[in-house]
């Protein structure tokens, strides 16, 4: 029975923009009881945008300049937002050497020979940069829903800068839709715990589990499937794809990178997190046909 079904469900789900990439991911979506959702680009849209910044000695431009020439070679949305803000305040963004990207955190570079760094706040306290001058400001900020990173050269603290992101306008409706199918959603992410309390809040997510690593997403979705319980998760980052490999259903969401499509059962080619909710009734209709 099971290749019929999948045969037939492969038509409707191309017709819904959704690609089945294993059958077994599709027998087992009915059964998923637990969605583990990423909340950056599957919840929210994934673009970014600066809303403030802060400098320690008073010169913003210079941290958004300085903090855009080390992302520019990063394709991270907190980083084009960066670049973008700077190339529209007029500044001049220098070229990085020797970049590094670490995922889940921040990046590392070297602007005009002095090395810059730039990410979540413990990625500079665990190099030993002192953030005390900004704390207020990160609280604050952070209070009001953004992510705050920060910039800093060599040892030094610099500045902060804020970035809002908007919720994806089919978010709530698919979380609801989701619990009611019998699926109790998860909110998971790398960034800081109010903003991802603020769009947990927003869409009535009641599991929130902030600031995780990459890895840490998977041992997540290992903690949940512990118990026989049939996870699915739903990301779009290269920090997704360890948790996407663990889940008995990954779903790479619409605009995915190549890393969380590579990783992933389904890939959603519609930026649509709504599309989740297709794919399950395409593979429930599909099973109860041939039983
Ligand atoms: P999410 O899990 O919400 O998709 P990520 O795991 O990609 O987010 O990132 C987690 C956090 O790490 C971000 O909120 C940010 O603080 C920091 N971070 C990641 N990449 C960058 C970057 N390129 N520049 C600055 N900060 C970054
Ligand atoms: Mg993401």
């Amino acid at each position: 029975a099971a290749p019929l079904a999948i045969v037939r469900g492969t038509g409707h789900a191309a017709d819904a923009g959704i690609v089945m990439r294993t059958g077994e991911a599709f027998q087992t979506f009915r059964l998923v009881r637990r969605i583990v959702l990423d909340k950056t680009g599957t919840l929210t849209q994934g673009r970014p945008t600066v809303r403030a910044v802060e400098s320690v000695d008073g010169d913003t431009d210079a941290v958004l300049a300085l903090a855009a020439a080390a992302e520019n070679p990063s394709e991270h949305p907190l980083a084009r937002a960066v670049v973008t803000a700077a190339q529209e305040a007029g500044l001049a963004v220098d070229a990085a050497e020797e970049f590094e990207s670490m995922t889940g955190s921040g990046v590392r570079a070297t602007v005009g020979g002095q090395r810059v760094l730039v990410g979540k706040s413990s990625l500079l306290t665990d190099a030993g940069i002192d953030l005390a001058e900004l704390t207020a400001r990160i609280d604050q900020w952070e209070a009001a829903g953004h992510t705050v990173i920060a910039v800093a050269t060599e040892s030094t603290a610099l500045g902060l800068i804020a970035l809002g992101d908007e919720l994806r306008p089919d978010a709530a409706e698919a979380v609801t839709t989701m619990r009611q199918a019998g699926m109790e959603p998860v909110l998971v992410t790398g960034d800081n715990q109010r903003a991802a309390q603020h769009v947990a809040e927003a869409l009535g997510i009641t599991q929130v589990h902030a600031r995780i690593r990459p890895d840490g997403k998977a041992d997540i979705v290992r903690e949940v499937q512990a118990d026989g319980t049939r996870v699915a998760m739903v990301g779009d980052g290269i920090n997704d794809a360890p948790a996407l490999m663990q889940a008995d259903v990954g779903i790479a969401a619409g605009g995915g990178t190549d890393i969380a499509v590579e990783s992933a059962d389904i890939v959603l080619l519609r930026e649509d997190v709504a599309t989740v909710l297709d794919a399950r009734d395409i593979s429930d209709r599909a099973y109860r046909r041939t039983r």
